[in-house]
């Protein structure tokens, strides 16, 4: 079974577990759409800054 560290106890616990069992913490996977809607607001905002 892999392994991961927690970045918050710095336990090493299962890949698959959605969060550590020592000390709770959540592995939040970034959801992609957020970082696509990131990128697509900093492109529409340097081509308003560029336009205007
Ligand atoms: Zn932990």
């Amino acid at each position: 079974m892999k392994k991961k560290e927690c970045p918050s106890c710095a336990m090493n616990v299962d890949e698959s577990s959605k969060e550590c069992p020592i000390c709770g913490y959540g592995f939040v996977e970034a959801t992609p759409w957020i970082k696509y809607m990131a990128i697509f607001l900093i492109i529409l905002f340097l081509l308003t800054y560029f336009v205007l």
